[in-house]
C-alpha cells in the first residue's frame, strides 16, 4: 500500500477503495508509479467534505482580499516548484520540456491574475424601475466538480481551480487518469500557502468510475468539465437531471487560413506552430488548412519541406520539435484515423507513420503528417484526431472558404493570415469559433475569455468572464416606499 500514491481529501490523504492504476511515462514505456483510485464512495466523502468546508465561515465569510493573498501564495509556492511540477507533467503525457516550463508559469499566472480579479469584483447596483434599490450580488456555487484532460493539465486546472477559489467555491478535482500528480502536488502547495483543508480536495480515478460518481453527486452545483465532446455530451446530459449547471471545454478542427496577400513566410512558421506544437495534441490545433488556390501549390510543398525536417525526439532533448504523444493507447487511435484517411483516398504528403528511429521504438512516437487530396467533407477532416494530422485543402474565393471553414460540428478556434485590414475583419465576423487568431496563431492569456460555440462547448474560462462562470448572480431588492 505505501508505495501506492494516495490522493487529497481535507487536506488529507487517503488510498480510497477505487480501482488503481499506473502512471506511464509514454516518452519510455516506464511506469512513473501506481495511483491510488478513488471509489463512489470515496468521492461522496470528498464532496461532503468540500460542502462542509464551503459552508464553514472561515471560507464563507473570508474577505475577498484576504482570498487573494492566498491564491497569491499559491502562484508564490507554483514559482517555486515550478521545475518539478515542468518535468513532473512531462514524465506523464511527454509534452517537450519547454512547454511544461510555460504551463508551469502559465499556472501561478492564472492563480495571480484570478487573485486580482477576487480583489476587485464588483456587485452591481440596476436602474431602479419603482420605488426600491436593485441590487445584483454574485455568489459562489458551492461544491464546484472540475475534470481535466491529459494534455496540459497544469494549465487547464490553474485556471478550473483559481478562478473557482476567486469566486468563494470549494473544489473536487478529478485529473486524468493520464496526468494524475500534478494536481495532487499543487493541491499540497496549498495547503502549504495557507488554504483551509477541505476546499481544494484531488480525487484521482478512472472516467468511468471516479469521474462519473463525481458528475452523478447530488450536491456537485457546477460541473467545469475540459476534455472530449463525447463525455462533455454525457456530462451535461447527467447534470441536466438534477439542473446542475455545466460549463464545457470540447473539441475542436480548426481552421487555419492562409490567402494569397499574406506574409508567407510568417504564415508557414504559424501552421507549423499552430498544428505541431504539442504534438498536435491541443484542442486549438488549426488542423485544416485552408490555403488559396492560386498559392496552393507552392505553400504546400514548402509546408511539407518543413514538417519533413522536424525533429522528432524525448522531450527533454533540447532540438527536439515533437515529443511523444500522451499514451500508447492514444497513438495507436491516432495511427488508426490516418489509415481510415488512406482508405477515404488521401495522399500522405509527410510522416503517416511511426518514425524509424530505433533510438525512439519504446516511445509513443508519430511522425507529424500531412495529407491532402481529399475534401473538406472527409472522415479525417471532420473528426477531432488530437494528433499531429494536418488536412490541407485548397480555397477559392471568400464564400468558399467561409463555407468550408464553418462546415464542421466545432467551433472552438481559427486563424487568418491576409494583408487586407478589410478582409481579416470580414472573415473574423463571419468564422463560427470561440477565439479568432489574425496573422498569428495559438497565442493565449489569462485575460480574455476562452470557449468554443456548436459542439466544442459552452462557457468561458478565463478573463472576467472566466471568474464569473464559477459564480451565480443573485438580485436583492430593498423596498424603498
Ligand atoms: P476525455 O473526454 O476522454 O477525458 C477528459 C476527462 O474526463 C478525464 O479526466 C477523464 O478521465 C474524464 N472522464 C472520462 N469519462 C468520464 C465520465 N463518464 N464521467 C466523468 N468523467 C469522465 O478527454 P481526453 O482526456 O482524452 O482529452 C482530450 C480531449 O480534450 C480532446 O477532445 C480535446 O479537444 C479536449 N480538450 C479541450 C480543451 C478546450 O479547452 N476546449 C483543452 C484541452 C483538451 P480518464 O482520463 O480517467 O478517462
Amino acid at each position: 500500500m505505501t508505495d501506492i500514491q494516495p490522493f487529497l481529501i481535507g487536506g488529507a490523504w487517503a488510498h480510497g477503495e477505487g480501482t488503481p492504476f499506473d502512471s506511464l511515462n509514454p516518452a519510455t514505456g516506464d511506469i512513473n508509479g501506481t495511483i491510488a483510485g478513488a471509489s463512489a464512495a470515496d468521492v461522496d466523502r470528498a464532496v461532503r467534505t468540500a460542502k462542509a468546508a464551503q459552508a464553514d465561515p472561515a471560507w464563507r465569510d473570508m474577505l475577498p482580499h484576504r482570498r487573494a493573498a492566498i491564491l497569491r501564495r499559491i502562484a508564490d509556492r507554483i514559482e517555486s516548484d515550478a521545475e518539478s511540477l515542468a518535468r513532473r507533467q512531462m514524465r506523464e503525457n511527454g509534452k517537450r520540456l519547454a512547454e511544461c516550463r510555460e504551463q508551469a508559469a502559465g499556472a501561478a499566472a492564472a492563480y495571480r491574475y484570478f487573485a486580482g480579479l477576487c480583489e476587485v469584483m464588483p456587485s452591481e447596483v440596476a436602474p431602479s424601475r419603482g420605488p426600491h434599490l436593485s441590487m445584483v450580488v454574485y455568489e459562489p456555487y458551492g461544491v464546484v466538480a472540475a475534470i481535466t484532460p491529459w494534455n496540459s493539465p497544469l494549465t487547464l486546472e490553474a485556471q478550473k481551480v483559481a478562478a473557482a477559489l476567486a469566486a468563494g467555491n470549494a473544489v473536487v478535482l478529478k485529473p486524468s487518469e493520464f496526468t494524475p500528480t500534478p494536481a495532487l502536488r499543487v493541491a499540497e502547495l496549498a495547503l502549504e500557502a495557507g488554504l483551509p483543508p477541505g476546499i481544494l480536495n484531488v480525487v484521482t480515478g478512472l472516467g468511468g468510475e471516479t469521474g462519473a460518481a463525481l458528475v452523478a453527486h447530488p450536491d456537485v452545483r457546477l460541473i467545469s468539465f475540459t476534455g472530449g465532446t463525447a463525455t462533455g455530451k454525457a456530462i451535461a446530459r447527467e447534470a441536466a437531471g438534477r439542473m446542475a449547471a455545466v460549463a464545457l471545454e470540447l473539441g475542436g478542427k480548426s481552421p487555419h487560413i492562409v490567402c494569397a496577400d499574406a506574409d508567407l513566410d510568417k504564415a508557414l512558421d504559424g501552421v507549423l506552430h499552430g498544428m505541431f506544437t504539442s504534438s498536435g495534441q491541443s484542442c486549438i490545433a488549426g488542423s485544416r488548412l485552408f490555403v488559396e488556390r492560386a498559392i496552393f501549390d507552392g505553400f504546400v510543398a514548402r509546408l511539407v519541406a518543413r514538417t519533413r525536417a522536424l525533429k522528432v525526439g524525448a522531450p527533454d532533448a533540447p532540438d527536439t520539435d515533437v515529443a511523444p504523444l500522451s499514451s500508447f493507447i492514444h497513438r495507436d487511435k491516432v495511427a488508426s484515423m490516418v489509415e481510415m484517411a488512406r482508405a477515404d483516398g488521401a495522399q500522405v504528403l509527410a510522416g503517416g507513420t511511426r518514425p524509424d528511429d530505433a533510438g525512439l521504438a519504446k516511445g509513443a512516437y508519430f511522425l507529424p503528417t500531412i495529407l491532402g487530396g481529399l475534401d473538406n467533407t472527409a472522415r479525417i477532416c471532420q473528426l477531432e484526431v488530437f494528433g499531429p494530422v494536418l488536412c490541407v485543402l485548397p480555397f477559392d474565393d471568400e464564400p468558399d472558404l467561409v463555407a468550408q471553414a464553418n462546415g464542421t460540428a466545432f467551433g472552438l478556434a481559427a486563424g487568418i493570415w491576409t494583408g487586407s485590414m478589410p478582409k481579416a475583419w470580414r472573415l473574423a465576423r463571419a468564422l463560427e469559433a470561440g477565439t479568432v487568431w489574425i496573422n498569428t496563431y495559438k497565442e493565449l492569456s489569462v485575460s480574455v475569455p476562452f470557449g468554443g460555440v456548436k459542439e466544442s462547448g459552452s462557457g468561458r474560462e478565463k478573463g472576467f468572464w472566466g471568474l464569473r462562470t464559477y459564480q451565480e448572480p443573485k438580485t436583492v431588492m430593498w423596498g424603498l416606499a
